[in-house]
């Protein structure tokens, strides 16, 4: 990690305040908006985000 964030835990490499893996400028994320993102963030940003919605997806 190149940058340190009060919210960031190194001990368990998480986002203190979203409770969730650290990827700066992820929705919630003290940096939304202000740091431009990688492709490759972007595309870690929505693979967590579908796996967190595929848990309920065809459940009825
Ligand atoms: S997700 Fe954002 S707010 Fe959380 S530790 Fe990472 S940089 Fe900080």
């Amino acid at each position: 990690m190149s940058f340190s964030c009060k919210n960031y835990d190194y001990n368990d490499d998480k986002c203190l305040m979203l409770k969730q893996e650290c990827i700066p400028g992820r929705p919630g994320c003290v940096l939304e908006g202000r740091v431009a993102l990688s492709e490759a963030l972007t595309d870690r940003i929505k693979e967590l985000e579908q796996k967190k919605t595929s848990g309920t997806i065809g459940k009825k």
